[in-house]
């Protein structure tokens, strides 16, 4: 009889939908993919949430700037937020909406229930409002102007429920002190205890002055407010009121950052106590990332965005970034520079480098199959001990979300297998049986300590681990292994290696940092996509998927158009493929009066060798523009072919001078 798996359920915060994701966002979703990518590999029976916040006055205020509905603005907003998190991986199990209809049921039956015990009463808010923005001002004091508008704020006093937050100062403290792992870190545990210990007062949770919110049944104009309502969102993702049903309420583990720790851990168990229902286990508050040691915010232009990373270096690179070089729970710096010197010293030096190297020797060695290790040396004792020993250290740390930790156990083990092959040699001995038997021995012993490093680092690194498995011959999917099973010495003698892929390109520095850099800036400030040239029957390869995708142009147009635009013959000096952009190649093309730098769509298309020397058409008049952080000054001319629009360079008959102009 298959044994019922326990259940485990996460969520990150419900986020505002007052902008895109960035780094802050990223970091606190990732983690949780690396906790629910571990459960599951413990056997766990996981569900992760995340969602979106959309109501409030901020979301009024941004719909009617775009001009559209909030429930336009917002679904488009939850659209790119999902969005992103399928492009980088990490899509949640739940993806809640704050005006889905199941989210706003439970908001309004959590109210129900605080109010049936006496939790609720109606009462009076006082406030500085802003008439002009139809917002209350919190923290302001009388005579205070508008943050946002800049005019004098007005005292208002408003009809408002109020949840019965004071009584529950000793409840909540009784709860900490019985629950003493329910606030970590334990400095944040020791925060929220204080504040608690000194006094707390009731709370309005609804408000009449807002109107897009979620109704307080029977008693319109009230919505309800902030945090009653966002904080619910964990529970009506797993089921509302039929939480039950579903048995993965109450949380095991809420992910927070710093800032919200107290909504989190004072509010949100004192709504659920007054309701008389199960209060989550866990609030995890992590630190913030800070760019020159600044809280990083849209107004101060120093937002780190993931995408542009994942591009150049790949989600496993960024991913293990951010769980690497910061203590879970304590603020970090973030810096490029620090980035892609992790990058390449851990992932393209220290795994990609030993995965590689193991693997072509013993292609080389053994026709591609895990060879029979024969007589033990200490030193092949010692590093299998230190691999095993591993395994329980790694589990250890994962379970007290020390991420830095276990991953420098696991990286430990990897710089002790690099040194042991130094020392060995495996490459330089003969063909004697005394020496095969040794080449066998190390090869065996390295591939095994592979195979268990990526099986450990799965959770952070789940595509380059994967291909480490494969290369390993393993055919069972590495994200289903059961970590409780992993011992040394389980890898299958005469096991077929499988096929060898790039793990981690080793990358310049700067060249990196440059183009991370040019695609954040490329994403913050979007330029409008430069018009296909009129004369549109080859499509110019040079402005990505774009334009080449854009509609033919039918109207006619004048010559003095076309003259605009400057054709010239250009010969193709140099073509290279541009790392984390698999459609782009980075050409230099003479034409005739200088020499260019232009990228070209035709990745997939042309081999880079075949080219060089080749005659092309170039507009050359085209304003510069980066692709990919790419700096490409130009367009080659190709045909589109096919359903797929597949480039066919243009070519020359005859000999053709460079530079000749197209006319
Ligand atoms: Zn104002």
């Amino acid at each position: 009889m298959p044994e019922k798996k326990e259940k485990f359920y996460l969520t990150t915060p419900i986020y505002y939908t007052n902008g895109l994701p960035h780094i802050g966002h990223t970091y606190t979703t990732v983690v949780a993919d690396v906790v629910r990518r571990y459960k599951r590999m413990r056997g766990y029976d996981v569900v992760m949430t995340t969602g979106t916040d959309e109501h409030g006055v901020n979301v009024e205020r941004a719909a009617q700037k775009a001009g559209v509905p909030e429930s336009e603005y917002v679904a488009k907003m939850a659209d790119a937020w999902r969005a992103l998190w399928d492009e980088l991986g990490i899509p949640a199990d739940e993806f809640v909406r704050t005006t889905d209809l199941k989210h706003v049921r439970t908001v309004q039956w959590l109210f129900k229930l605080c109010k049936e015990n006496g939790y609720v009463y109606k009462g009076h808010y006082t406030g500085q409002y802003c008439i002009y923005d139809n917002a209350f001002v919190n923290d302001a004091k009388p005579g205070d102007n508008c943050p946002d508008c800049g005019r004098p704020l007005e005292t208002i006093t408003e009809e408002n429920y109020f949840f019965k937050l004071s009584s529950f100062q000793k409840p909540l403290l009784d709860f900490y002190k019985k629950n003493p792992s329910f606030i970590q870190p334990d400095t944040r545990r020791n925060e929220i205890i204080s504040f608690v210990e000194g006094g707390l007062r009731d709370l309005s949770i609804t408000r009449t002055t807002i109107r897009w919110g979620i109704p307080v049944p029977g008693e319109e104009p009230h919505v309800f407010y902030v945090w009653f309502d966002a904080l619910t969102a964990y529970l009506s993702a797993v089921g509302g009121p039929e939480y039950e049903k579903r048995g993965y309420w109450p949380a095991d583990l809420h992910l927070v950052g710093k800032d919200i720790i107290r909504f989190h851990t004072v509010y949100w168990p004192a709504f659920l106590m007054a309701a008389m229902l199960p209060a989550p286990k866990q609030v995890w508050a992590h630190g913030w990332f800070l760019m020159d040691t600044a809280k990083m915010s849209k107004s101060k232009g120093n937002v780190v965005l993931p995408r542009p990373i994942v591009n150049m270096l790949g989600m496993d690179a960024l991913r293990y970034f951010l769980l690497r070089d910061v203590v879970f729970g304590q603020d970090g710096n973030f810096s490029y520079d620090a980035l892609v010197t992790r990058y390449n010293s851990d992932l393209a030096n220290g795994l990609g480098n030993l995965a590689s190297r193991t693997a072509a020797l013993i292609e080389k060695n053994f026709a591609g199959k895990i060879p029979k290790p024969d007589a033990l040396k200490p030193q092949d004792e010692v590093l299998a001990k230190e691999a095993q020993a591993a395994i329980g250290e790694v589990l250890e740390n994962f379970d007290k979300l020390s991420f830095a930790r276990a991953l420098e156990t696991i990286w430990t083990v990897i710089a002790a297998a690099d040194k042991y092959l130094t020392s060995e040699q495996p490459w330089a001995l003969g063909n004697s049986e005394a020496e095969q038997s040794r080449k066998s021995t190390v090869l065996w012993t390295t591939a095994e300590l592979l195979r268990i490093v990526s099986a450990l680092a799965f959770p952070v690194l789940p595509d380059s681990a994967a291909k480490v498995w494969t290369l390993l011959g393993q055919s069972d999917a590495l994200g289903k292994f059961e970590l409780d099973g992993l011992r040394w010495g389980q890898l299958a003698v005469g096991t077929s290696l499988g096929k060898s892929q790039t793990l981690f390109p080793r990358v310049d520095k700067t060249e990196a940092i440059e183009r991370i850099e040019a695609m954040a800036n490329e994403e913050l400030n979007p330029t409008p996509a430069i018009p296909a040239p009129a004369a549109s029957a080859p499509t110019a390869t040079g402005t990505s998927a774009a334009a080449a995708a854009a509609p033919a142009v039918s109207d006619k147009i004048g010559i003095e158009d076309f003259a605009k635009v400057e054709m010239r013959v250009g010969q193709i000096k140099t073509a290279e493929r541009i790392v984390g952009a698999d459609k782009l190649l980075k050409l230099t093309v003479d034409i005739g009066t200088e020499i260019r730098q232009i990228c070209a769509g035709i990745a997939q298309y042309y081999e880079p060798e075949s080219l060089i020397g080749r005659k092309v058409a170039v507009v050359v008049n085209l304003a510069p523009r980066k692709l990919r952080g790419v700096e490409s000054n130009g367009m080659i001319v190709a045909a589109s072919v096919g359903p797929e629009g597949r480039p066919v360079l243009t070519g020359f008959h005859e000999e053709v001078e460079v530079g000749a102009r197209l006319k």
